[in-house]
């Protein structure tokens, strides 16, 4: 097995995790030297760490917030290991992050988490009715019944209804994006381009 730590030999992309700290955590484990998109990763927490010192923010944050996301995503469908699996940390990593005793998180944690809640919380049902079913049993608010879950002091009552499904919000979501761009590029036509696509449009009929 190679040495431990101080390994920067230029390495092939071995596991799905890569470029995530699971693939970090992988190469570890088997002792493989990190590939390119590890190695990136690595230097970009590095350079966080380093910008949290010199800025003097805390590196530890209240956790609160955190775990109403997660217990928030849980309650739309999404269940605990789908999630890590899907951001590339080990479950255990959001077990502790919900575990009542904990009161604090890391910064890249907490920012990682507030992220993913960003993109999953209003598009749609995730995919587990269990996971749902489960977390609705514990009483657990959904995004909807938050108006502010970093600030609210009081939990709200659960009465979040999911309209749609995650894959028909996906397919909408992905039809606005385009539209975006379309309208986007078509902004940033020339009149000479213009002028040439009417042409090209012309010569074709
Ligand atoms: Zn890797």
């Amino acid at each position: 097995m190679p040495p431990r730590g101080k390994i920067t030999a230029p390495g092939p992309v071995l596991y799905p995790v890569c470029g995530t700290a699971q693939g970090i955590y992988q190469h570890r484990k088997h002792g493989t030297p990190r590939c390119a998109p590890c190695r990136a990763f690595n230097a970009e927490q590095t350079e966080q760490i380093k910008r949290d010192i010199y800025l003097r923010r805390p590196r530890l944050v209240p956790a609160r917030g955190s775990q109403r996301r997660l217990r928030a995503l849980m309650a739309i469908g999404w269940p605990l290991e789908e999630m890590a699996r899907m951001w590339g940390i080990g479950r255990t990593v959001l077990q502790r992050v919900l575990h009542p005793d904990t009161v604090k998180v890391s910064r890249a944690r907490a920012e990682l988490i507030e992220r993913e809640y960003r993109r999953l919380a209003f598009a749609g049902a995730g995919p587990s009715a269990r996971a749902r079913t489960w977390a609705r049993n514990r009483g657990f608010p959904g995004p909807m019944d938050w108006d502010d879950i970093d600030r609210q002091e009081r939990e709200p009552v659960p009465g979040y209804v999911i309209e749609r499904d995650h894959q028909e919000a996906l397919v909408i979501d992905r039809a606005v994006k385009k539209m975006l761009a379309k309208r986007e590029r078509r902004s940033r036509l020339t009149p000479a381009d213009r002028q040439a696509a009417r042409a090209r449009r012309e010569s074709a009929a």
